[in-house]
């Protein structure tokens, strides 16, 4: 059958061991490798019809995209055909020998990290592409021919490390595209049912723009299960739910129900259609370094680009396309860019996003919380990197509060409830929301029943140093300068001490301070009593003017800050501990271990280490043995 001798590959070593876990997955929904050869076939098609622009002669008397899918139970084999743009030998040894796409890439780097189970869990969620066909078959053979050549290839594989690939005579290859023959596992027998593999394209495919025929049988008459219609030039009343879900799915890759769905028509100054989902569940690449989108560019219908950066990259998490005819059919990567009608597409739909983003947070609340847990996180970097929009975002951003409990609120929420007087929006930063929740900077605000944002996602400290404000109130971090607290009364009052009692007491807190400062003096920029702890001792925060302390924790992390600010140690005067040292006036050495126990108290609380353990230790040996002996 081969016109010459076939060659021996072995597998990229990644690709070894991908498909000795497909091989070896236990994972039920195996019906997902049909999802996958049927939209690389119609990938390739849409690939043939964008060359064809160029070179139309590629697409010879045969302009029609189809994908053909013949079962063949008695031989117990699958057979999916396309007449798209096809493979040569290199792109077939690049394309099904190695890793090329990013979201396999990335399936890998979550399963180096998560144990084979996950993994299996995986598969179903990310689909792999054309390895999972070895889920269900025991040997894969792809012939292809690429449009505009006359030779054809075929790779062979059973899947366990390594391929052939052999010159095919063309009278077995298809005239132009690619032909996959799964020869399946004994089990696998399912998918040479008609009424399964039928049942199965519908579901996952049947929007997919190129129509798909069936073929019960070697032989029978072929019928078409999907005519390859593009959903979204119909109008929104003649699509249904579910088809709309089904489209989402198969745009998206994913396997849930939009959370969203958004599809318009924009006349007028530029035509264009959008069809964009908010996915229901988190996709795998949205922390991507890159945070690259993917939307699909369509011209006339005709697939352009899923890199046209169609949204600003704090919505890459929206699926879906924008079809539009106002662009030439062979416009070019750089026109793309600097498009101005691209421009003013991405404007519009941006804006359509937005809109259709406040209207559910208005009118379906408990959606748009879920929405918001899966994605806030994502569109707060557009409060930092979209200046026009951040008024906007802002005023969509939901938030957990001292108060919230586990529900959200907004900051107009926060500004309707704010004390008298109180011209502030008070928010701390940090890892970890039990964490913040236990900070003893909280303690005062709590006291005083004054409201506090507790942010927790890592963009946090960076939108609000540049956000600054919101219905004329700014925002100010409870972990940096005074806290200007005084103004506003505790809601349980401490009890009343004659005058002379608190003058002695604040003498000598006056006096610790005093001498703290001394001995602290490298570590510290300064010490001083407290307006916002109540029941902790002592708290770090971060002198006014420079960072937070949060921020400076990031950029000191990030080797960006080599010599940080050195933080203010504040005390509470109302704390028994503080007080009985202030009352050890004479005894120097203990004061001395006391303060620098303090401060390592502070730093504790504040998710970190005493700067010197030992010396740490030494002094609290020190004290106790003083305890101890009186
Ligand atoms: P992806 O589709 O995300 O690139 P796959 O694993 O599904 O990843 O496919 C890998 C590559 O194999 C494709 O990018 C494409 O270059 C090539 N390929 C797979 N199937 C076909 C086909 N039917 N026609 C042409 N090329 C194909
Ligand atoms: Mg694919």
């Amino acid at each position: 059958m081969t016109a010459a001798a076939a060659e021996n590959h072995a597998f990229e070593a990644d690709v070894a061991r991908l498909l000795h876990m497909m091989v070896h997955s236990v994972y039920s929904d195996k019906d997902v490798f049909l999802r996958e050869l049927v939209s690389n076939a119609a990938d390739a098609c849409e690939k043939l019809r964008y060359e064809a622009i160029a070179n139309p002669a590629l697409l010879g008397d045969d302009a029609n995209s189809r994908i053909t899918i013949t079962l063949d139970p008695d031989l117990n084999r699958i057979v999916l055909e396309d007449n798209g743009v096809g493979m040569s030998r290199e792109e077939m040894i690049e394309a099904l020998g190695t890793i090329a796409r990013s979201g396999t890439r990335a399936f890998m780097e979550r399963i180096t990290a998560s144990q084979a189970s996950e993994g299996a869990q995986l598969i179903g969620q990310f689909g792999v592409g054309f390895y999972s066909s070895f889920m269900v078959a025991e040997q894969v053979d792809v012939i292809s021919r690429r449009a505009g050549t006359d030779e054809a290839w075929i790779w062979s594989s059973d899947g366990k490390g390594s391929y052939t690939v052999a010159e095919a005579d063309l009278s077995d290859a298809p005239k132009r595209g690619t032909r996959i023959t799964l020869n399946l596992s004994e089990e696998a027998k399912d998918y040479t049912s008609r009424w399964t593999v039928e049942r199965i394209v519908k579901q996952q495919s049947g929007h997919v723009p190129v129509p798909i025929t069936l073929i019960e049988k070697p032989g029978a008459e072929p019928a078409e299960i999907t005519d390859g219609s593009a959903l979204w030039t119909k109008s929104k009343s003649e699509i249904s739910e579910t088809e709309y879900a089904d489209f989402y799915r198969s745009v998206s890759g994913q396997y849930d129900d939009p959370a969203l769905t958004v599809h318009f028509r924009a006349e007028g100054r530029h035509e264009y259609t959008t069809l964009a989902f908010v996915p229901g569940a988190q996709p795998f690449d949205m922390f991507d370094p890159d945070r690259k989108g993917r939307m699909k560019l369509y011209v006339k219908r005709v697939f352009i680009t899923d890199d046209a950066e169609l949204l600003p990259r704090y919505l890459r998490f929206v699926r879906g396309l924008v079809d539009t005819s106002d662009l030439p059919l062979n416009v070019s990567r750089e026109m793309i860019q600097e498009s101005p009608i691209l421009s003013a597409i991405r404007k519009g739909v941006t804006n359509r996003i937005l809109s259709s983003l406040e209207k559910m947070a208005e009118n379906e609340a408990d959606k748009f919380k879920t929405l918001w847990d899966n994605f806030g996180a994502v569109l707060k970097e557009g409060i930092y990197e979209d200046f026009e929009k951040k008024a906007q975002l802002l005023a969509l951003s939901r938030f957990r509060t001292t108060t919230s409990g586990d529900s959200y609120r907004t900051l107009a929420d926060y500004v309707k409830d704010a004390k008298e007087g109180q011209s502030a929006i008070y928010y701390i930063t940090g890892g970890n929301l039990d964490q913040l929740k236990a900070s003893p900077q909280l303690e005062g605000f709590r006291a005083r029943g004054i409201e506090v944002l507790l942010l927790s996602d890592s963009i946090d400290a960076f939108w609000v140093m540049n956000a600054p404000e919101f219905e004329g109130k700014s925002l100010k971090s409870i972990t940096q300068g005074g806290a200007d607290l005084a103004q506003f009364a505790k809601t349980d009052a401490p009890k009343d001490e004659s005058e002379a009692e608190s003058a002695d007491k604040a003498g000598a807190l006056a006096d610790l301070i005093a001498f703290a400062k001394e001995k602290l003096a490298d570590a510290v920029a300064d010490v001083r009593s407290s307006e916002r702890l109540t029941e902790s001792a002592v708290c770090l925060v971060a002198s006014e003017g420079g960072y937070d302390r949060q921020m400076e924790k990031i950029l000191q992390g990030a080797g960006q800050l080599p010599s940080a600010a050195k933080p203010v140690l504040e005390l509470n005067p109302d704390h028994s501990m503080v007080r009985a040292i202030a009352a050890q006036a004479s005894d120097a050495a203990f004061r001395e271990d006391a303060v620098h126990l303090l401060l390592d108290q502070a730093r504790v609380l504040d998710g970190d280490k005493p700067s010197d353990p030992r010396a740490f230790a030494e002094r609290l040996q020190r004290v106790f043995e003083r305890a101890s002996r009186a």
